[in-house]
């Protein structure tokens, strides 16, 4: 019999990629949940649910809208702050898993709008959890972020090391939320597993994010921010390897641990670390065009590097990322110029 899964975050960039790839197998029947904000823009969440097919004109607050391509997805606009609603769906759908997808995003915008993090991502976290624990899942896999390892030193970035010194508040309700996970765990033998997302990037990206800010200033012959005078590296990850990770995941239900807790945690990104302009310089080359940069300095919440230990993970599902920087940038270079022609 197929699983029943909620993705919530359905039409956000990680979200579409997982449920295109739910959809693919007829092992699932998925429905998506997403509040559609405007954070960035709202027509790029439209496109991505038409490619689902989700006609826009047919969505309606709080009901589901069946998809025209793919009758195993349903989609339904709904905010993690409606708590009755919410509780409703679980009630009637009866989920196996859920992929908890839905956040306010991005670490810049958090210093400013630090609400918007509290009320998506701690209270709707919680939300979700309280579902959880109502009408019980097989088991909840959720996101949490690289930006957890904060100021820690200590590379590569490993689940064992002690993380407690968030950067920004983003990074806080990130770890906010492994920290109640734990306790739902504990309390209530709620499975859960925290997803360490490592700078995701692909076709369909976040219009925030370097590589589509980049992309867009490179291709008007403006110059990009270069922070830290370009001393930064992250561990750049193709969202397929993100995708291809989260759904061996959510199948591999946690046991007990050490502590005797369904409560799990991994890395998840490339394990391979590219320097800032080494990116752009890919970039640049992918888009042919001449690449002008603003040397800036650093910006506040943010860190100089990122590298995930990826063994755990590699251990339990056999993850591996396929994806090399440059293959990678050139599908989203390919993906951009269609999108934006
Ligand atoms: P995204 O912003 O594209 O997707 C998030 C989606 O959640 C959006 O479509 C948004 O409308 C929805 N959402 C936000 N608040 C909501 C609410 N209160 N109720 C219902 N829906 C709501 O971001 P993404 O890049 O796809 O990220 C997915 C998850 O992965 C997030 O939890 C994010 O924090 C985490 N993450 C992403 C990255 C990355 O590099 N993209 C890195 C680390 C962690």
């Amino acid at each position: 019999m197929s699983k029943k899964v909620l993705v919530t975050g359905a039409a956000g960039f990680i979200g579409f990629h997982t449920v295109s790839k739910l959809i693919a197998s007829t092992d699932y029947q998925i429905v998506g949940l997403d509040n559609i904000n405007d954070y960035y823009p709202m027509t790029l969440k439209f496109e991505r649910l038409k490619a689902l097919g989700i006609h826009p004109d047919f969505i309606r607050y709080g009901k589901k809208t069946g998809s025209k391509l793919n009758n195993r997805f349903d989609f339904i606009r709904m905010d993690l702050a409606d708590e009755k609603s919410l509780t409703e769906l679980f009630q009637s759908a009866g989920f196996d898993y859920v992929i908890h997808l839905a956040a306010q995003a991005g670490v810049r915008y958090s210093i400013d709008n630090p609400n918007a993090y509290i009320q998506s991502n701690v209270v709707g976290f919680n939300h979700i959890l309280e579902a959880c624990r109502t009408y019980p899942v097989e088991h909840l896999a959720y996101a949490s972020s690289s930006s957890v390892y904060g100021l820690n030193k200590e590379q590569p970035f490993s689940v064992d090391h002690k993380v407690d010194q968030p950067a920004s508040l983003y990074a806080a309700t990130k770890k906010s939320n492994e920290l109640m996970a734990h306790t739902y765990s504990h309390l209530f033998k709620i499975p859960t597993t925290g997803l360490r997302f490592f700078t995701v990037y692909g076709p369909w990206g976040r219009p925030d994010m370097a590589p589509m800010l980049f992309a867009k200033a490179i291709m008007n012959g403006d110059p990009i921010n270069v922070y830290n005078n370009g001393k930064m590296s992250r561990d750049f990850t193709y969202v397929d390897d993100i995708v291809n990770g989260v759904c061996g995941v959510v199948e591999a239900v946690p046991d007990e641990n050490e502590n005797g807790l369904p409560y799990r945690i991994f890395n998840i990104g490339n394990s391979s670390p590219v320097q800032l302009m080494e990116f752009i310089e890919v970039l640049g080359q992918a888009l042919g065009k001449e690449v002008q940069m603003n040397f800036m300095p650093m910006q506040d919440g943010d860190v100089v590097s990122t590298y995930a230990d990826i063994s755990q993970l590699r251990e339990v599902i056999g993850y591996e990322p396929k994806t090399d920087i440059k293959t990678g940038v050139g599908e989203f270079v390919e993906w951009y110029k269609q999108f934006y022609k």
